[in-house]
């Protein structure tokens, strides 16, 4: 048994569902879990990461928390590191966790493996999986020493179980002195999307270059809104304006594990498969029985998706109804 903190990232008060794959499995493997949340009036999320299995959550909570920067929030985590002084610190692989871990790893001397798939505890010692090469080989890591053990894991990787809802939270307040920070967040900007973001959405629907224009992408939102998907795209699809950017998925883009992956028209370059070949279940529809996607996909449509996508969002509408 170790003692484990989670890291549990929110916005607006929303907690992100990543976080609490971790909280869930440290807990199911008898950890002592420690769930620390950060921002300005977040104690209603203390009761999700209870439920979740966390033993205690500890509040680190300022006005000048309200927005994430890297600074104030690695302030804010490594006070509560040192505050706690666990064996294990586990944050979710997103953009937040992706640039807050390494400046917390540095600032309490503790050891990173990043974009970790799974994990196993083991007598207060932490073993990762993580892809490399662009998912083409697997490396397991261990931690040699006695620092702190800390890890960012994919979204979706571990799963979310039920939460308990008869469980109610222990938390505490961890106060922390933001005074000297030489950065602040003004304003934040969002997009104007209310789809799920593809780093998070447990179902994902992609189109390629052959949706041949932006307007085109409308077919796979139709199917996406039915299914409660996230729309991402291949590098030529954003590369020929059919989408922003932070849409793509692949090497360069975003890397997703959602549930189901629905590539419509994406030929399965090796760049594309590293965003999403850890996919639980991948479903490719393309027009050349050759695509290289094929190979990797567990279901597969040979057929013009300006056919197939329609007639499976008219199934999933049937279905619903
Ligand atoms: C350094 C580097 C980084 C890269 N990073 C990324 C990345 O992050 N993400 C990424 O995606 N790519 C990336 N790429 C580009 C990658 O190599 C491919 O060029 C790109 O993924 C191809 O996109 P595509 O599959 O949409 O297009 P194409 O390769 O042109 O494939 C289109 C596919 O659609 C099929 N098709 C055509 N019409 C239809 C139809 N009507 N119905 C069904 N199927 C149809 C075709 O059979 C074909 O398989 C990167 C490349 C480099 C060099």
């Amino acid at each position: 048994m170790a003692k484990v903190i989670v890291f549990i990232e929110q916005r607006e008060g929303k907690a992100k569902k990543a976080s609490f794959e971790l909280v869930a499995a440290s807990a199911a493997a008898g950890n002592e879990t420690h769930a620390v949340i950060i921002g300005d009036s977040v104690t209603a999320i203390a009761n999700e990461a209870a439920q979740y299995g966390a033993n205690k959550i500890h509040l680190v909570q300022d006005a000048g928390l309200k927005l994430y920067s890297a600074e104030s929030y690695a302030r804010a985590l490594t006070t509560a590191i040192k505050s706690l002084s666990p064996e294990i610190v586990l944050a979710a692989h997103t953009p937040m966790g992706k640039e807050l871990m390494p400046t917390v790893s540095v600032q309490v001397d503790g050891a990173l493996a990043t974009d970790c798939t799974s994990l196993a505890f083991s007598g207060g010692k932490l073993q990762a999986k993580r892809p490399v090469y662009s998912g083409k080989a697997m490396v397991e890591v261990e931690f040699l020493g006695s620092g702190i053990q800390m890890a960012t894991v994919r979204p979706n990787a571990l799963g979310l179980p039920k939460p308990d809802t008869s469980k109610t939270a222990d938390a505490s307040n961890i106060s922390v002195d933001l005074s000297g920070l030489k950065t602040k967040i003004l304003e934040v900007v969002k997009g104007n999307s209310a789809r799920p973001d593809v780093t998070e959405a447990a179902i994902v629907v992609s189109g390629g270059r052959s949706l041949k224009s932006a307007e085109n992408f409308k077919i796979l939102e139709d199917l996406a809104d039915t299914v409660g998907a996230a729309v991402g795209a291949s590098r030529a699809a954003v590369d020929a304006g059919f989408r922003p950017h932070r849409d793509q998925v692949g090497q360069t883009g975003k890397v997703v594990s959602p549930t189901c992956y629905i590539a419509c028209g994406i030929s399965g370059a090796i760049q594309h498969l590293a965003g999403m070949r850890t996919s639980k279940v991948i479903v490719a529809i393309n027009s050349d029985p050759q695509a290289p996607i094929f190979q990797i996909a567990d279901y597969g449509v040979v057929g013009d998706l300006f056919q197939v996508v329609p007639a499976l969002t008219n199934e999933f509408k049937k279905i619903k109804e």
